[in-house]
């Protein structure tokens, strides 16, 4: 569907003026040190003040871990620099052991895996018995999985060896947020720290060499107000429906391309959405988080916990905005979506870059602080390099900064972000926060997830084998799919009015979004490590290789599990049904 008129009243308004600017500022503020993050804060508030947008600022208290100083000293003398991750704990006089080498895979470096066949070269056969009281050096990035997955071993310690020249600030916890009582067991207990790749080899050598070393970390931790701004843009015709965008303004250093240019696009697109607010259908919220780098995504954390039912009755999708307009990142082939959202998507993509999107799932990473909820989702990291630009810089990949590998390092500067690819990015930005608050009907399509779950319905039967029935998994899906086609055709027919319509979309996504994407209830939160599709019968996929006992233990796992899914299924076909009986015609 290409731009229409009124869409294009929106666009032509953007400017680099306004977001520009921010990013030259952001470019000379380090905000990771809570008082600079609320100074970051200040200057957003500032700023859409200037531009007459009201915004509100909350300051909740977060749990924030931030990273001061770390090394590592080798028996012969040596002093390595290092850099240790967000939650690492902190032993600031240091801790003594020997050296063990662990040989990881270079290609799990993005990923938040904890199996040890994925993470481990070896396919980590004989790891676990190689680390007790070790300190552990690890090839990639310290990662929650791997970091949770050793400490459980009995590691002393962990030393990741990063890729580069250069060291990249991270974290390790899998708890999502601040902790609650619940969630304290799992924040680490040992010290991380990461170093570049020629000191990282030269520990290698002397783990191979069975030496030992002394670890080295100081942190700083505790509870911190922090500052998170909320522009609030009223809609005309929903008012209380909103479309949320958001992405954090906390950064490692000044981090222009993670996420100065994130900010950006939310000042630009409040600007321009504030200036033809006459024009909205439903109410657009636009937010800025800090605690993002520091708290595992603490301040988006609380904005959900905060305002947890509000989300839950009004929210019709959230969009997250990381790391766009960076230098290089011209492509849209790694393209975070949730499925009912593919199309609506896809058209914005085509509409604005003239390119076709590739997507991938939702990873159990950044912002993404809603799944639980079950928000529909889309964005996380925006346009990035192409492959073959990738391969001929020999980057390896990352997180962010559109895999410009200066990503959480100090050279995530000014140069960093490329002002014509910003242009477009905001323009993608916000044309589809349009499309979303002003489509009479809520563009997403659940067709395509109930697609998506066959397919990974179908994979989990095959690796199960005779070892599983999956048939009313199977069956469950099927209506739902049935009821589906009978809701998008009276759509279609307008023999369904919209706000039935739309109510059943929405409320599909608390049910389909967490039996997709989390395993823990609603309003709370999944560790931050990867959850396979569907994930109450992942176990299936697995049974093949099982025996003994443990067999047993998984056959009933998948037995609860495929309830749940069944019920999920059943749930969802009652929401629709519902809408489909407020038809005039109606029909049993
Ligand atoms: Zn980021």
């Amino acid at each position: 569907m290409p731009v229409d008129a009124a869409e294009k009243a929106f666009l032509d308004l953007v400017s680099l003026e306004t977001p520009w600017a921010l990013v030259e500022e952001f470019s000379r503020l380090p905000r990771w040190r809570p008082e600079d993050v609320n100074a970051g804060a200040d200057r957003i508030r500032a700023m859409l003040e200037g531009l007459g947008v009201p915004v509100v600022v909350h300051e909740p208290e977060i749990y924030l871990s931030v990273p001061l100083h770390a090394e590592v000293r080798l028996g012969g003398g040596q002093v390595f620099r290092a850099k240790p991750p967000s939650m690492s704990l902190s032993v600031p006089r240091g801790i003594e052991g020997e050296l063990a080498y662990l040989e990881a895979d270079p290609e799990t470096y993005r990923s938040y895996t904890r199996d040890p066949a994925e993470i481990f070269r070896d396919g980590g056969a004989d790891a676990a018995s190689r680390v007790r009281g070790r300190i552990v050096v690890i090839d990639g990035f310290a990662n929650p999985g791997s970091c949770s997955l050793l400490e459980e071993w009995g590691a002393a310690g962990v030393i990741a060896v990063n890729p580069g020249i250069d060291i990249h600030w991270g974290t390790c916890t899998t708890v999502w947020g601040s902790p609650d009582l619940d969630d304290l067991p799992r924040k680490p207990g040992l010290p991380v720290a990461a170093v570049n790749n020629p000191d990282g080899q030269a520990i290698i050598r002397a783990a191979r060499a069975g030496e030992r070393a002394t670890l080295v970390t100081e942190m700083m931790e505790g509870w911190y107000p922090q500052k998170v701004p909320v522009v609030d843009i009223p809609g005309n015709e929903e008012a209380e429906r909103f479309v949320l965008v958001h992405g954090h303004y906390d950064s490692w250093d000044v981090g222009v391309g993670d996420n100065a240019t994130g900010d950006a696009t939310l000042l630009e697109l409040a600007r321009v959405l504030w200036t033809r607010r006459a024009s909205l259908r439903r109410s657009v919220r636009l937010a800025w988080w800090p605690g993002h780098s520091t708290g595992r995504y603490a301040g988006s954390t609380w904005f959900a916990d905060a305002f947890a039912l509000d989300l839950d009755e009004n929210c019709v999708t959230q969009i997250n905005c990381d790391s766009p307009g960076c230098r290089w990142a011209t492509g849209y082939h790694q393209t975070t979506c949730m499925p009912e959202a593919q199309a609506h998507v896809r058209g914005v993509i085509e509409d604005v870059a003239g390119q076709t999107p590739k997507f991938k799932r939702a990873n159990q990473a950044g912002d993404y602080s809603f799944n639980n909820i079950g928000l529909s989702s889309y964005f996380m990291l925006s346009s990035t390099m192409p492959d073959d630009v990738r391969a001929q810089k020999n980057y390896y990949a990352v997180s962010g900064c559109g895999g410009n590998i200066a990503w959480h390092t100090e050279n995530d500067i000014i140069e960093i972000a490329d002002r014509d690819i910003l242009d477009t990015d905001m323009r993608v930005y916000l044309l589809a926060v349009l499309r979303h608050a002003n489509g009479e009907v809520l563009p997403v399509d659940w067709r395509t997830a109930v697609a998506e779950f066959g397919a990974t319905l179908e994979a989990y039967a095959r690796a199960a084998g005779e070892h599983a029935d999956l048939s009313p998994a199977r069956a469950s899906l099927a209506a739902l799919g049935a009821r589906l086609d009978t809701l998008y055709t009276a759509i279609d027919a307008r023999s369904l009015g919209a706000p039935a319509a739309n109510e059943a979309l929405m409320r599909l996504a608390r049910v389909l979004v967490p039996i997709n994407f989390t395993r823990e209830p609603r309003f709370r939160h999944d560790p931050a490590y990867t959850v396979p599709p569907l994930p109450t019968l992942a176990i299936a996929a697995q049974l093949a290789g099982m025996a003994g006992d443990r067999l047993g233990f998984a056959r009933t796992q998948l037995l609860r599990g495929q309830n749940q899914f069944v019920g999920a299924m059943r749930e969802a076909e009652r929401i629709v049904q519902r809408a489909l009986d407020t038809r005039a015609d109606a029909t049993v």
